[in-house]
């Protein structure tokens, strides 16, 4: 059975109060019992000893028609009996039997209490009563007349009287024990709640700790075993929270690091699912916010699969990482990493975006196969036209002039080509702000416009300036400069004689910018997106012979970056291109 503490408190006490009370009524029905047999059995004998007295102050001799009538008279309400036996055991009188019944009465001689009275002075008896046909008590005490009359003054009572005693304090005992129970049910009750209302706290209060729920501490009063339970629990209660409150500040940290890391961090268990999972991951995977518990062979390809741990280590690969394109709109170059968790089973998979890299890794390998390129040109040429000379042209003045010009021009183009590279990589490594003033624009373009005009003259080409005298911008003078000498120097290159170029100031969508526009042969889509690359040519052959070197547009691009501006490329129509360079706000 289920009982509640307090109950079983209850029940118990109650137990424990029955069994003392039982205790108790069994004492003291026991001592109330030989209370009463006592008491019951002094007034017999009292009546036993008024008997005698009587008989031995009577006068006269005591026949047994006056001890019948004494004992008649003391006998008188019944509830005692009280009889005269002679020495020889006959029954002289009765106070219950009287004529033919007395005569007819046994002798009583051996009667036990009769023969201690004989011999102690004094005898006690119960036995059944033939007579009378109950159980009784007697006393009996002898009686001596002076007239030498001797014998045996008996009084009795009925048992059932005396058990009529017996059972009235019993009953008394009895309700006296329900009365007490029922004022102890509840008074014990009371008490239960009185003792267990702190328990009750105290347990709310684990609750409350277990299931991580704020609560007002105990309330401790007094330095007894509950007030130090409560001041335990209270402290706990304040630990615990603290400890909450400290893993929910590293898990925050931990979270933000895991979250701010631009390498995707996925964990995956051993049944190969995955447990977590960074924001890169899921941008890089385009997994959706539906990651947890998804099978990792659902996030990535083949070959990382091929990596992770199966169930039997012999099989757990030695290369830790590999690298693989990632499908999908943006095809993105990723290396991964595997580890396994530590202490944990699973793995941990690091996928780092690669693409940018290996697009530079790209660039720079080209870059120098393109440095080499062109500088094996010129210098083929002129390590050539230097053994031609030597092995005789010199004496051919004609043949020396043209070999040596020749020579001339290549060294002057490896000049070119070593500055360029050495301001693009100049660019490159000076990432430092440049100072920006407000400047007005048209000064500036007429100058660049100036420097070009006898170039531009000699293919009769017309250049147009169309911009506003009041046009103020923040820019740097040098360097903007430089952007639109080489815009300038491209047009007049790639523009055929007679052509026109202009510059002007216009505003496309948020970018206010600076144009230049010709009307050549333009550049195809397909150039345009690489114009700005190093040593990215149209027509490689022509733009050689023309003494370009392939990195104009570049450094133009490198110049406005480092402005903070951009530069770009469109085409015209119905041909020509138009090189722009954005300009800030204007001041
Ligand atoms: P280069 O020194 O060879 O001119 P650039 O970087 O300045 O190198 O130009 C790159 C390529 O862009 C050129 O080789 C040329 O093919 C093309 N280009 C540049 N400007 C123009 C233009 N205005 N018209 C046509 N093609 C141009």
């Amino acid at each position: 059975m289920n009982f509640s503490v307090r109950a079983r408190c209850v029940l118990s006490f109650l137990l424990l109060t029955s069994v003392a009370m039982g205790i108790v009524a069994i004492y003291l029905e026991q001592t109330l019992g030989e209370w009463s047999d006592a008491h019951v059995l002094t007034e017999l004998r009292r009546y036993a000893e008024t008997a005698r007295a009587m008989v031995e102050a009577h006068e006269e001799f005591p026949s047994n028609e006056y001890v019948d009538h004494l004992a008649n008279l003391l006998g008188q309400d019944h509830s005692v009996r009280v009889t005269f036996i002679s020495a020889d055991g006959s029954v002289m009188g009765d106070s219950i039997l009287d004529g033919v019944d007395l005569l007819a009465m046994e002798n009583h001689a051996n009667r036990p209490e009769v023969l201690a009275a004989w011999q102690e002075g004094f005898g006690v008896n119960k036995h059944f009563s033939t007579t009378l046909s109950m159980p009784m008590l007697y006393v009996a005490i002898p009686f001596h007349h002076v007239l030498g009359k001797s014998g045996i003054v008996r009084t009795a009572i009925s048992l059932q009287d005396v058990q009529a005693i017996h059972t009235r304090l019993d009953w008394a005992l009895f309700i006296s024990s329900l009365l007490f129970i029922a004022v102890w049910i509840p008074m014990s009750n009371l008490s239960a709640r009185w003792t267990f209302q702190p328990l009750r706290f105290v347990a709310q209060q684990v609750q409350n700790i277990v299931r991580g729920t704020h609560a007002p501490p105990l309330p401790v009063h007094g330095n007894d075993a509950l007030a130090g339970l409560a001041s335990s629990l209270n402290l706990l209660a304040e630990e615990k929270e603290d400890m909450l409150i400290r893993l929910a500040r590293q898990q925050e940290k931990m979270s933000a690091v895991l979250q701010s890391m631009s390498e995707g961090v996925i964990a995956i268990d051993s049944a190969q699912q995955i447990t977590l999972m960074n924001r890169s991951a899921i941008e890089l995977l385009q997994v959706g916010e539906a990651w947890q518990g998804m099978a990792i062979a659902q996030a990535l390809p083949a070959p990382v699969l091929a990596l992770l741990p199966g169930a039997d280590a012999a099989e757990t690969p030695v290369a830790p990482s590999c690298e693989f394109i990632l499908p999908g709109r943006s095809s993105r170059q990723i290396l991964a990493f595997i580890t396994p968790l530590h202490d944990h089973p699973g793995s941990l998979i690091v996928l780092r975006d690669v693409t940018e890299r290996r697009r530079l890794d790209r660039i720079q390998r080209e870059f120098v196969a393109n440095v080499s390129h062109e500088l094996r040109t010129p210098i083929s040429i002129i390590q050539a036209n230097a053994q031609t000379l030597r092995d005789g042209a010199l004496e051919d003045p004609e043949y020396s002039r043209i070999l040596t010009n020749a020579l001339e021009r290549n060294a002057q183009r490896l000049g070119k080509i070593i500055t360029d590279l050495l301001e693009l990589s100049r660019l490159e490594a000076n990432q430092d702000p440049v100072p920006l003033t407000p400047l007005p624009l048209l000064p500036l373009v007429q100058e660049a416009v100036d420097l070009v005009l006898e170039n531009a003259e000699e293919k009769r080409l017309s250049v147009q300036v169309a911009i506003d005298e009041a046009a103020v911008y923040e820019i740097n003078a040098d360097l903007v400069h430089r952007v639109l000498a080489n815009f300038l120097d491209n047009a007049i290159k790639y523009t055929p004689e007679g052509g026109n170029l202009r510059v002007q100031l216009r505003r496309q969508g948020e970018l206010q910018r600076l144009e230049l526009l010709d009307d050549g042969e333009g550049i195809a889509a397909q150039h345009r997106e690489h114009i700005f690359e190093r040593f990215y040519r149209v027509d490689p052959g022509q733009n050689r012979h023309m003494g370009g070197t392939g990195l104009g547009l570049a450094i133009a691009k490198h110049l406005a970056e480092r402005m903070g501006l951009q530069v770009g490329v469109e085409e015209v129509q119905p041909h020509g291109s138009l090189f722009w360079l954005s300009l800030p706000k204007e001041s």
